[in-house]
């Protein structure tokens, strides 16, 4: 039900925190990203997230099947995020849509409740990740003091 809501706020916000730069594709310039995971050890890593998510999507707190849950980077890779536990839940397809590339204090101060969810289920990750939840979701709640 939360999702639902979330994802028709969110085709609002989304436009407004949309700002990707392009940069130039140069071997030199980037830094080359080693990945973490091969593709065969996608599905373990999704299983140990699974668990450590306890089954839940980390922002709105569904129920999730294995083969519905996505794995979704916290701090975006496209903002230079980790491939890497510690970066990583579990999260469904709409969540994830409705986060897209929106860095991760952006998107919980934009969806307080999503925040509350992200600290309760998404146990493993990294403390930093949890701490700007949590000034994120405090900023948001104090800044509509009424909704709730
Ligand atoms: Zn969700």
């Amino acid at each position: 039900m939360l999702g639902v809501a979330l994802c028709r706020r969110g085709e609002m916000i989304r436009h407004r925190f949309h700002h990707r730069v392009t940069l130039p594709r140069s071997r030199g310039m980037t830094r080359k990203r080693r990945p973490f995971f091969g593709p065969s050890e996608k599905r373990a890593v999704k299983r140990a997230m699974m668990r450590d998510c306890s089954r839940r999507c980390v922002y709105c707190g569904e129920c999730l099947d294995l083969a519905v849950a996505t794995i979704d980077h916290v701090y975006p890779l496209a903002h230079g995020g980790a491939n890497a536990p510690g970066n990583l839940v579990v999260a469904c397809a709409p969540c994830n849509r409705l986060k897209g590339d929106m860095l991760p204090h952006e998107f919980f101060f934009s969806f307080p409740q999503a925040g509350l969810n992200f600290l309760s289920y998404a146990r493993v990750v990294h403390r930093a990740l949890k701490r700007s939840a949590r000034r994120a979701v405090s900023l948001a709640l104090a800044a509509q003091p009424v909704a709730a």
